[in-house]
Formats: C-alpha cells, sequence, structure tokens
C-alpha cells in the first residue's frame, strides 16, 4: 500500500515539528495523504502505547461457543482476523454483479486442510447473508457472532484431512474501518464501477475466508455481469463467455495469494494490453474517461518491470497491470498482478504517479509474491518498496538516491520514538511513515554495510527462494548471514529495534 506523501512535504513536516513521542501537534501531510501519515499527538501516542502492553489488543483466540476451534490466529495487529488450525488451499469464487453500486451474490467452494481436529470450520465474513453452507456435500450449522461465521459439521473433521466448504451469500457489502487503514476497505463502488481494497482485513466483506496473510491460498474467480460492463480480477483471464445480456469472465492465477491482495472490479472500465519483457503479458484496466495523454503514462510499465528485474530477479507473477479506478485518492494498493491506482493520481504530478507505480510494482516481489505471516512484519513490504521506489526515481531521473536517503533519515530519526520499531511497530501504526521512510533508510544502511553485490544477491535469492510462501523478519536475518558469512546479529538489532538511529556504516 501506499499513503501518498508528497515526498519534500515529509522532510519539510519533520524538520518544522521537531515532534518526538510527546509532541503535541498533530501533522496532516499534504498531496494525496492520509491521517496515518500524520504525526499522532500525545494522546494518540499515549493510548498506542498502552496497547503494546497487550491489554487493549489481545486476540480473540478463545474457541466459539466451546466448539474448541480458533478463531483467530492471535495476530495483535488484527485482533480476531483468521483461524488457526486450517490451512486454505484455494477458493473459487462464483459471483453475479448485476449492478456495481448494488448488491451482490455468490458461491464460493472453499478446499481446506485440517491442520488439527475441527469442531467446525470458523471463517471471517462481514456482514451479507449466508443463503446456505455445506462441508464436502453434507449440510451443516451455520452461525455468525460479530464477523466469525462457524460452520459445523455433524461430527468433527479429522485431523489432515482435506475437504470442501461450499457456501452460497448474498447481500450489500459493507466497508469495513479498520485503525491502521489509510480509509474504509473492502467492496468499494464509485459512479464508474466497483473495485476491492482489503489490506489489512477488508475482504471479509465480500468473501468467507481466512482473513490473515499466514493463510496464502489459490484463487480463482468467475465473475458475471452485464455485458455492456467490464470485469476484472487477479491473474489471467481463462474464459470468457456471452450469453443473454450477461457475460461470466473467469481468472485463473498459478501463485498463491493472501486474502487482501485480491482485486475484483466491475464497471465502465477500457482493457488495455501490451507486452514486458520476455513477451509477459500486461493488461491494464482503466475507467474509461481517462484521456489519451494519461493513459500514455502506463506506457512506463514495462520499463519499471524490467529495472527491477535487472535488481530483484525475474518477474514472478503471471501477469501485471494497474487497475485505474475512482477508487479514493489516500492510497494505491498493490493487489496482485493488478494495482489498485486511484485514477486521480494520473491527471495529477506524473513524477509522483511514475513514484507511486513504481512502488507498488515492487511490491509484487515483496509483499505478494512472498508475504509476512504476521502484520508486525510489514517492513519486509514497505521498506522494501520504498527503496525500490528510491531506485526508481533516481533511475528515472525522479530524485537523486541521495536526497531520498536523506529523507528516510529524517523520519528514521524521529520515528522509531513515535511508531515503535520498524519490524514490530505498534498495532495501529503499521503503515506509519516510519515503516516506509524509516525502513528503507534500514535497507540503504544494510547495502552500505554488506555492499552492492551481496545486497543485491540477498534481495534476488530473498524473492527467489520464498516466492509463493510467508516469510518473516527471522528468515530475512537468517538469509542475510548466509549470504554473507557474517553474523548480523547485531547490526539488525540496532537498525531495527533500538532507540536511537545508529550513524550510516561508513564502508
Ligand atoms: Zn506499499
Amino acid at each position: 500500500m501506499l499513503a501518498r506523501m508528497a515526498s519534500m512535504v515529509i522532510a519539510a513536516a519533520l524538520l518544522v515539528s521537531g515532534c518526538t513521542s510527546s509532541g503535541d501537534g498533530a501533522i496532516q501531510r499534504k498531496g494525496p495523504a492520509s491521517t496515518t501519515s500524520s504525526l499522532p499527538d500525545s494522546d494518540q501516542d499515549q493510548d498506542s502505547s498502552d496497547g503494546e502492553g497487550g491489554s487493549t489488543s489481545s486476540p480473540t483466540d478463545g474457541p466459539l461457543d466451546g466448539l474448541g476451534s480458533p478463531t483467530s490466529v492471535g495476530d495483535p495487529v488484527t485482533p480476531g482476523a483468521g483461524a488457526e488450525g486450517i490451512d486454505v488451499l484455494s477458493y473459487d469464487l462464483d459471483l453475479n454483479v448485476a449492478d456495481p453500486q448494488g448488491p451482490i451474490s455468490a458461491t464460493v467452494l472453499i478446499t481446506v486442510k485440517a491442520e488439527q481436529e475441527l469442531a467446525a470450520l470458523n471463517l471471517d465474513l462481514h456482514g451479507l447473508t449466508v443463503e446456505s453452507a455445506t462441508i464436502d456435500d453434507l449440510p451443516v450449522d451455520v452461525s455468525r457472532d460479530g464477523d466469525e461465521l462457524s460452520l459445523k459439521p455433524k461430527s468433527p473433521i479429522p485431523q489432515d484431512t482435506e475437504f470442501v466448504a461450499a457456501i452460497s451469500y448474498s447481500g450489500d457489502p459493507n466497508p469495513v474501518e479498520d485503525p491502521s487503514a489509510p480509509g474504509v476497505i473492502g467492496w468499494l463502488d464509485r459512479e464508474s464501477g466497483s473495485f476491492v481494497a482489503a489490506e489489512p482485513i477488508g475482504t471479509k466483506a465480500f468473501l468467507p475466508s481466512n482473513d490473515h496473510p499466514s493463510d496464502k491460498a489459490l484463487f480463482s474467480f468467475t465473475i458475471t455481469a452485464p455485458e455492456n460492463l467490464t470485469a476484472i480480477a487477479n491473474g489471467v483471464l481463462a474464459e470468457k463467455l456471452t450469453e443473454n445480456g450477461m457475460t461470466s469472465w473467469r481468472y485463473t492465477q498459478s501463485d498463491p495469494m493472501a486474502t487482501y491482495l485480491i482485486q475484483i472490479a466491475v464497471g465502465d472500465y477500457d482493457l488495455i494490453e501490451a507486452t514486458g519483457p520476455r513477451g509477459m503479458q500486461i493488461r491494464h484496466a482503466v475507467v474509461r474517461n481517462l484521456s489519451e495523454e494519461q493513459r500514455t503514462l502506463l506506457d512506463q510499465t514495462a520499463a519499471q518491470i524490467e529495472f527491477f528485474e535487472t535488481l530483484f530477479g525475474p518477474y514472478p507473477l503471471d501477469t501485471y497491470g494497474l487497475l485505474v479506478a475512482d477508487s479514493s485518492p489516500e492510497f494505491a494498493l498493490e493487489t496482485q498482478t493488478l494495482t489498485l491506482m486511484p485514477a486521480s493520481w494520473l491527471r495529477g504530478n506524473t513524477d509522483e504517479f511514475s513514484r507511486v507505480a513504481a512502488h507498488e510494482l515492487a511490491h509484487q516481489w515483496y509483499g505478494d509474491s512472498i508475504t509476512p505471516s504476521s502484520w508486525s512484519d510489514i517492513w519486509l513490504n514497505e521498506s522494501f518498496a520504498t527503496y525500490a521506489e528510491w531506485l526508481w526515481a533516481d533511475h528515472a531521473g525522479i530524485q537523486p538516491l541521495e536526497d531520498s536517503i536523506e529523507e528516510g533519515k529524517q523520519v528514521a530519526e524521529e520515528g522509531r520514538g513515535i511508531y515503535g520499531p520498524i519490524d514490530d511497530p505498534r498495532p495501529t501504526e503499521i503503515f506509519s511513515i516510519n515503516v516506509y521512510y524509516g525502513g528503507g533508510y534500514v535497507l540503504h544502511a544494510l547495502r552500505l554495510e554488506i555492499g552492492d553485490e551481496q545486497f543485491f544477491e540477498l534481495l534476488r535469492r530473498w524473492a527467489a527462494d520464498n516466492a509463493g510462501d510467508n516469510v518473516s523478519t527471522e528468515d530475512f536475518e537468517a538469509l542475510a548471514a548466509e549470504i554473507t558469512g557474517s553474523d548480523l546479529t547485531d547490526f539488525f538489532e540496532t537498525w531495527l529495534r533500538s532507540d536511537s538511529l545508529p550513524a550510516l556504516p561508513n564502508k
């Protein structure tokens, strides 16, 4: 995700504010900005500190109705989200959207492996009406408790068995509010069409799911919509059939995906196809009123992929493109293979657009193909995408790297006191500027510490060795130690977790 912060304004805001953890002025950044990119006032900070102790953010991981099946993975950033004890292997969603501004109706087949004996299958679902549900074609008891959906079969599901839950549901999706997100999330619609923006916990607004990044799964989507509209989703178009005025679009993907990275859009969108490096398919979907001049901004996608391939290794997914929608101007989101980009950002500063596009593209390596298993490790997404953005800005002549490093340093100096350690930010601050700019600065320090050759080998191996998997900060530290043959414990301890910022390595 990128809550856009005009880079010059970041530096100015920090310089002017002299803000510390006890600072008393909330600063709203300019440019497309968000409340999460504001420095908190002292009250908010105090609340966050309390939360860090765990008492106000303890996960609701107790059994549901005494059934003995977990209802949460226990991630303190997203209490209640996901469920332990299950491994979703695939979601096959059949979705009807007669009107992008209206209700949806759907049937999803969820193939699950039971990692423990399950009295019930517990999923996340926000609003909507469950019309019927089965497990392996047999009826189940359906119960709802807040955003928990529980499907209880007649007898427990034995450990290590695979089963298929079929759930039919419908209704008007209600957005989800989450304290860490820069706006409402979930299934969103505008006059030009619908789209989704789900990070971190918005997927439950339109899909019963194990809505936590630790459970990546395969996805396929069949979206049926009026034939005059376009439907697009993650992955490649496998089939398109029109019958009685309705078109069904089937999208498949060969790589696993975290639930928060889903994109499904239906509306007045034009599809634009292009070819990327090595003949890879690029496809964008854009609101129909985007001008020809604005559409030409998308031409740089191939050059960006090519640039990042030289640094990070081959593009890791089936396809890529942007969904340029009338989404809220607060943020762009790296939805897998199909980044959500606000149309307003193609109508503004073209350099800023180029930077954001690079940032979201870099996430396809760092965040999408490889995904942190806990939200507190979000720096593995955002710091990497920020550093990639700096490298692109330097390469494209938008901003010299040393200027970006200087901005990162200013954020890093203040940020750790305000938002918490880079690899363990306070639960409501996972998208704070410190995770972006402060973490980008940490990666630059690592580059100086181990040298260009090993640094970029590390980035390539990190992407290649873990493609399709979940990762942790520990994994990254271990790979760095393996590649360099040195003990980097002190480096990571100091740069990620200490209260004060060390000087850049002088090597
Ligand atoms: Zn991002």
